[in-house]
């Protein structure tokens, strides 16, 4: 059992598109009350196949709220959108000799509170995309290898987003909108794989 029923989401994009692993660093952005990590941690820890788990294997979950401590989870509470956040972060990845700094996938399921008043609304989703985009640029490990995935709001802005900067990083854009979602009409997921480089 998780403790939302976000995860289900998380893992319904995950059975599709394929962007878990063992041994993996995965930072979750948005993450309270903590489903996406505890979704994360399954798939990071299942059984062993073919694959050897890497010592590296590490999960950094960020929130505005506080999150019930979750065993093999890094918490971190604050503002992604702040520098302090992003500082913290940084440090958490730079701590560990592993990851050298360097996360092969983030998650973001970020949202903040629909007003109702659409312009903010598309505003507050393209700024929490935009950061966690940004974030990706600067810490995806390598070429090819690397996913972001990310909530985001449906609307023409968004879509704009999403070709100037997204197609033009990664190889594959795919949009989902996950059954455990489909309520919720105004939302849908990009999952981006193969991470093109930072060089753009
Ligand atoms: N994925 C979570 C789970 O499975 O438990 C649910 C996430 S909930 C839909 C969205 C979260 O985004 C909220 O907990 C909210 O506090 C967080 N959030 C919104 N804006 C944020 C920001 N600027 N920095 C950090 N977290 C933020």
């Amino acid at each position: 059992t998780f403790r939302s029923r976000s995860a289900f989401k998380l893992l319904e994009l995950d059975a599709k598109f394929r962007f878990l692993r063992r041994g993996q660093v995965v930072v979750d952005l948005g993450a309270a009350p903590g489903g996406w990590s505890e979704a994360v941690l399954s798939r990071l820890s299942g059984p062993a196949k073919e694959e050897t788990p890497s010592l590296s294997a590490k999960i950094i979950a960020v929130d505005l709220l506080p999150i019930i401590p979750i065993p093999g989870v890094d918490i971190i509470q604050g503002d992604f959108l702040s520098p302090v956040t992003q500082a913290k972060l940084a440090a958490l990845l730079n701590a560990d000799s592993g990851s050298r700094g360097l996360v092969d996938v983030v998650v973001s399921d970020m949202c903040h509170n629909i007003s109702g008043n659409r312009i903010r609304d598309v505003e507050s989703s393209l700024e929490l995309c935009s950061a966690a985009f940004e974030f990706a640029r600067v810490h995806l490990r390598g070429v090819g290898a690397g996913a972001l995935v990310m909530k985001h709001f449906a609307h023409p802005i968004l879509d704009a987003f999403r070709k100037e900067r997204l197609e033009l990083s990664f190889r594959k854009v795919h949009y989902s909108k996950p059954q455990a979602s489909r309520g919720e009409s105004s939302e849908g997921y990009w999952v981006c794989v193969g991470w093109k480089g930072s060089s753009l």
